[in-house]
């Protein structure tokens, strides 16, 4: 798609030499682990950054509030005080994004820390050191760390990002990420799945043309996720997804200190009291699992204990583990409804997948290798760099067309533009609104469809129209006129009207984008930029005059039917009213218009009242109870 700058001040389009660019960066905000990845100009190619130290790219996903000092530490810091002082210190902060403490109960014991409801609000909270926290806040924390890092590393401010989430997320969780990002300062462009993230980092999908089918095999630290994508030009749709969230590395470590407790035949309930030893082996159990990725065997000494391990030991303890992610595997194709040859490419993501048997596992289960070429634990963060660059339309021949460039929307009352599909976005979407008749007995519509930015629909494009005919007749506002906007993958719309009451229906099918240049789309934006003043005062004048015209008719309306039960100094009282208020219609000013309106208003308000109360007192008397 166009990717047009505007300098909104200006109301110009910014040319291509514009000097400092803006850029977008892309973070992987993860259960275990968390990064932030931007594409280096110069190479063109996607980069993780190292903290300032130039090692780890990875930040730990956790923050530790120091008892005494009023500090909070965030990644490797906070993750030496984990065993030792876990009610203040927070890991796994992406397990309660979005989340009841209701849909916790049964994990409480999983959390070192406090996780309470306060049933003032539904959302889940955290209690470090008497002060509630939520995920969100916890989770910007997080976000802060990899913003400074990354601006420390550019030398600039960075304020964009896309943030990943996994394809399951439903729409709170999304929307809990996009609130930690603002909270960090961040404005967050797009959440993108984090399987899509992972295939773009490999260039899946970047391809016009390109249909593929591909599996997307995530082992993290203690969630393990299958997604199926299914890619049709640059268009990423999840067929199905599967997994276990409490599955992952953790477990591995978990299988190794249980092997050396046995091994060196130690008390396993005793072992469990004593947090500083339990944390000490979990970390050396993590050594070897890693240590053993690249080589044979592993031994250390720690105290008395000679702790050993070698690689075809720890594969027998994490065997049944493997086969448990390739039971989800085979869930997640079955709900796709595919079978394992139509998978086309197989990626691995998550540093569980370092570990040989895995990959191993994953080949012959998927039958081809796997795409293992990036580190599995920054792909998905590499994958939200190249998403970054995208929107920030650094990639002129990528064709991003899961977006719409222009609002669409329909001509309402006085020409205006009720927009129903907002620009920008994403597709496919369905999106509907009610109308009604403003006529006694009105039995046909017209709809015209329009796309662009403006208030006035003839500021605007035309698409096409058509007419909804056979609507029963009622009195004016009585029908349910439901329009729906359907916008298909290929940026195809059809416009369904209907009529809720009576079942009469029509629709047409147009086609927004084609036809229209690259320089018309940006003249049309940078119209409604420049215009967007006048364009406002127009629509305000415009609804004025809706709203005067509907008010003179059905005053008219109501003195007319109702003519006896008024005195004779309401009658001509409203009479002068109404005839002021048409001649204010003149004054082209919503102001004086206004003013009229409410004086008639005000006016009738009082025996409108009392007619009515009227009305129901008869009503109530024809009524036997
Ligand atoms: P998440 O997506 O859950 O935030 P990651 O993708 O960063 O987590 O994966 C973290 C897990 O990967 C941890 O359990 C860690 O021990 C494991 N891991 C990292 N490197 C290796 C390695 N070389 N071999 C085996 N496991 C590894
Ligand atoms: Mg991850």
């Amino acid at each position: 798609m166009a990717k047009i700058s505007i300098n909104i001040k200006q109301g110009t389009l910014l040319k291509d030499e514009t000097p400092q660019k803006d850029i977008i960066v892309g973070i992987d905000l993860g259960t275990t682990n968390s990064l932030v990845a931007y594409i280096n100009s110069e190479s063109g190619t996607a980069m993780a950054v190292k903290d300032e130290g130039g090692s780890n790219k990875l930040v730990p996903s956790i923050v530790h509030f120091h008892t005494e000092k009023e500090e909070i530490v965030v990644g490797n810091d906070a993750k030496e005080y984990l065993v030792a002082q876990p009610e203040n210190t927070i890991y796994s902060v992406k397990r309660l994004m979005g989340k009841s403490f209701n849909d916790l109960k049964g994990h409480s014991e999983y959390f070192g820390y406090q996780v309470i409801d306060d049933d003032t609000e539904s959302l889940a909270k955290i209690r470090v050191n008497d002060r509630f926290y939520t995920p969100i806040e916890l989770s910007s924390l997080i976000l802060k760390q990899l913003k400074y890092r990354v601006e420390k590393a550019l030398n600039q401010t960075v304020t964009k990002a896309v943030i990943t989430v996994p394809a399951y997320f439903n729409d709170a969780q999304r929307q809990a990420t996009r609130d930690a990002g603002k909270l960090a300062g961040l404005e967050v462009l797009r959440i993108v799945n984090e399987p899509t993230a992972a295939s773009l980092a490999y260039g899946i999908g970047l391809k016009q043309g390109e249909e593929k089918t591909i599996a997307v095999y995530d082992l993290g630290g203690g969630t393990f996720d299958i997604s199926i994508l299914s890619i049709d030009n640059g268009i990423f749709e999840v067929l199905s997804t599967n997994g276990d969230t409490f599955l992952g590395g953790d477990d591995f470590d978990r299988a190794i200190v249980d092997y050396w407790a046995a091994e060196n035949e130690m008390d396993v309930a005793a072992l469990k009291l004593n947090k500083q030893w339990m944390q000490t082996l979990r970390l050396q159990a993590e050594k070897a699992k890693m240590h053993l990725s690249k080589h044979e065997d592993f031994e250390t000494t720690e105290g008395y204990m000679t702790l050993k391990l070698s690689r075809s030991k720890f594969e027998e303890l994490v065997q049944p583990l493997v086969d448990r992610t390739l039971e989800n595997c085979k869930r997640a194709l079955a709900d796709a409804n595919l079978k394992i040859e139509a998978i086309d490419e197989v990626v691995l993501v998550g540093g569980s997948t370092r570990v040989p048997l895995v990959k191993q596992a994953v080949g012959e289960f998927f039958g081809r290798t796997p795409h293992d070429d990036l580190n599995p634990d920054e792909v998905v963060a590499l994958g939200a760099a190249v998403q970054a660059d995208i929107l920030a339309g650094n990639q002129k021949d990528m064709l991003l067309i899961d977006i719409t460039p222009l609002s669409l929307g329909i001509e309402t009352m006085g020409g205006l533009m009720d927009v129903i599909i907002p620009r920008n976005s994403k597709l496919p979407i369905k999106a509907g609104r009610q109308y009604t008749t403003q006529k006694d007995g009105q039995s046909g519509m017209r709809i015209t469809v329009y796309q662009g930015e403006r208030d006035l629909v003839s500021d605007n494009r035309k698409l096409g129209e058509f007419s909804l005919k056979g609507i029963p007749a009622m009195p004016a506002g009585l029908p349910k006129v439901e329009i729906t906007f359907i916008l298909d993958a290929d940026g195809i719309t059809r416009v369904r009207a209907k009529e809720l009451r009576s079942g009469v229906e029509q629709s047409i099918e147009v086609k927004p984008s084609y036809g229209l240049s690259e320089e018309e789309m940006s003249q049309m934006l940078l119209d409604s930029i420049q215009n967007a003043q006048s364009d406002m005062q127009a629509r305000s004048l415009q609804e004025a005059l809706n709203e005067a015209n509907s008010m003179i008719s059905s005053v008219e309306n109501f003195v007319e039917k109702n003519g006896e039960l008024l005195t004779e100094v309401e009658i001509q009282g409203t009479v002068e009213r109404v005839n002021a208020l048409k001649e204010s219609l003149d004054s082209r000013n919503k102001d004086i218009i206004h003013q009229h309106i409410e004086a008639l208003n005000d006016f009738t308000r009082p025996f409108a009242e009392r007619v009515m109360d009227q009305a129901i007192a008869v009503a109530m008397k024809g009524k036997k109870i």
